[in-house]
């Protein structure tokens, strides 16, 4: 089995085709990468900047 290096934490693992979370070690680490690609990458407006929008929207019609 070759050895992968984990792109979360470094450590290395072997590329098991039945790990779900390859090339991750663990779910843990794969989570913890989205969260830092969702935190570092977002351009999209979250959920209380789309309501402020609607809300200014709504406001000109009133
Ligand atoms: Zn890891």
């Amino acid at each position: 089995m070759p050895e992968i290096k984990c792109p979360q934490c470094g450590e290395k693992s072997e590329w098991n085709p039945d790990n779900p979370y390859r090339p991750f070690c663990s779910e843990q680490c794969k989570n913890l990468d989205f969260i830092a690609w969702a935190h570092g990458e977002r351009h999209i407006p979250g959920d209380s900047q789309v309501s402020d929008i609607f809300s200014e929207d709504l406001e000109k019609f009133e």
